[in-house]
């Protein structure tokens, strides 16, 4: 078992408030991995039991669900369902060596065709971080083959620097513990009335306060009293009256960018949308909200994602000196706009996010006739000193997508659903195939009046996705949150918790 992380907190005791915690690397790294998670990580992780019992994530969860009891079929490959309830953190290498590392995803494997004779081809060989994908040539890409260990570019140091001190208030606001943000000077000590209510406590943080903070983060604006000073009553009512989405103020739209038409069935008497129907290309783009690592999401909504203390933490991170308190200085760009893992941009996809780029590998293979036949390693150097038995040929990523081991394209891949079909999302953002006989049937199980329906027809664009991304993040009304504004109905007081019987 990992030994325990200690924190200082400042509590009042009055109050029964802690008024902030002095974290040292391990604690901060921590909670820097939260930006790298997408937010499919996030929604299986809060859903555990820590010492606080599981927490829905807005419709993220319900989505996440749904993604488990899609058939495989109805996916163009098996690795897409599988990249949607596992998608990787592009900044894994990062993560791994963490005190506590609460998000235990498998180590990257390398995988070649099955026949090795495929991979020596001058012309390059294909190469895959997926299991059970085809290869060109029709056999299975299954054989097994290591990264040449000097080749792997050591990130276990983490993010900040070793020697520095951050001060975490309440509401994860953080600030290096430096003489400019010193605690002692008058102004931070401003809301202490009665100086004999102040007290240190030293409290010890294993993985289920990490879990924990996980979950405050997102609901809570006062985390740190909720996990520390076990006020957990706040959470078991979430947050009811979070404002109503400001859509317009700062979203800008491009006009070349991509949109979809999609229609909603609307229940008119009470304004909200029982779901949405659209082709494949709908359905992915709500899918591929769960592989959006959550620093990336907060960049594009500009630090108001969750209306929780996760956007202090964030906006903390923007303001940070990457040049004296991260490891790089480059790190900071890569937390505040993290990226999607390589492979899983798609292409012509909604919101602009990017990938990580590919590396260049290469394999170096030679055959032992006396021994076990083929034999050999992958290396990201382009001119390896090779025996004069040894073979070098470069390779080139699957598409994750394809069964026929197309390579994949600079744009991206194709999508996760196949097509043409058309696919029914309901409010809460479950994603079902559809044909005109469950639609039918999804209605008549609602039991709302036909006279009480309207279809409408919408077309999607960035400032519309982004809506969605918002609403998906805090609502089980994710529909009805995010394109009620645009299709010109009143919505009603923004709601975070599932309250609808919806045929009531
Ligand atoms: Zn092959």
């Amino acid at each position: 078992m990992t030994t325990p992380i200690s924190l200082r907190i400042l509590i009042d005791e009055e109050k029964n408030k802690v008024l902030f915690a002095q974290a040292g690397k391990d604690f901060m790294d921590i909670l820097l991995s939260f930006l790298t998670f997408p937010l499919a990580t996030i929604a299986r992780l809060v859903n555990t039991e820590s010492n606080m019992h599981k927490v829905s994530f807005g419709s993220i969860s319900t989505l996440y669900e749904s993604v488990a009891n899609l058939e495989e079929q109805q996916f163009w490959t098996p690795a897409c369902k599988k990249m949607l309830l596992q998608p990787k953190n592009s900044m894994e290498d990062y993560c791994q060596n963490l005190k506590h590392n609460i998000d235990v995803t498998e180590e990257t494997s390398y995988f070649i065709c099955e026949d090795w004779y495929c991979s020596r081809e001058s012309s390059g060989g294909l190469l895959t971080t997926f299991s059970n994908l085809k290869c060109r040539c029709g056999k299975f890409m299954s054989s097994s083959i290591s990264l040449l260990g000097s080749d792997k570019i050591d990130h276990s140091e983490g993010f900040v620097t070793d020697a520095t001190t951050f001060n975490i208030s309440d509401d994860l606001t953080v600030k290096p513990d430096s003489f400019q943000n010193s605690i002692c000077q008058p102004m931070n000590l401003l809301g202490l009335e009665n100086f004999n209510a102040i007290k240190f406590m030293t409290v010890e943080v294993t993985k289920k306060e990490i879990l924990d903070l996980l979950k405050c983060a997102l609901i809570s604006k006062t985390p740190l009293t909720d996990i520390f000073l076990l006020k957990k009553q706040n959470l078991e009512s979430p947050l009811l009256n979070t404002s109503v989405l400001d859509l317009h103020s700062n979203i800008v739209e491009e006009n070349e960018s991509k949109k979809l038409k999609i229609k909603v069935m609307l229940r008119k008497s009470n304004n909200k949308i029982l779901f949405a129907l659209g082709d494949a290309d709908f359905a992915d783009f709500i899918l591929s909200l769960l592989t959006f690592p959550l620093g990336g999401v907060e960049h594009m909504l500009k630090g108001n994602s969750c209306d929780s203390s996760i956007d202090n933490f964030y906006k903390s991170i923007v303001e940070l000196d990457s040049d004296t308190y991260l490891r790089s200085s480059d790190l900071k760009d890569k937390l505040v706009k993290s990226k999607l893992a390589h492979q899983f941009k798609l292409c012509d996809q909604l919101l602009p996010f990017e990938e990580t780029p590919a590396i260049d590998y290469f394999i170096v293979s030679r055959y032992n006739r006396r021994k076990t036949g083929f034999h050999g390693y992958l290396t990201a150097f382009e001119e390896p000193s090779i025996t004069s038995k040894e073979l070098c040929v470069p390779l080139k990523f699957v598409e994750p997508q394809s069964s026929i081991g197309e390579e994949y394209g600079e744009c991206g891949g194709r999508g996760f659903m196949k097509g043409p079909a058309l696919y029914m999302v309901a409010d809460d953002l479950v994603v079902t195939q559809s044909t005109s006989v469950s639609v039918i049937s999804f209605l008549s199980k609602l039991g709302v009046p036909s006279s009480d329906l309207e279809e409408k027809v919408i077309t999607i664009g960035k400032k519309e996705g982004l809506s969605i991304l918002k609403a998906s993040l805090m609502s089980c009304s994710a529909l009805t949150n995010g394109l009620g504004p645009f299709l010109k109905v009143k919505v009603q007081t923004f709601v975070k918790v599932k309250d609808e019987n919806i045929s009531n």
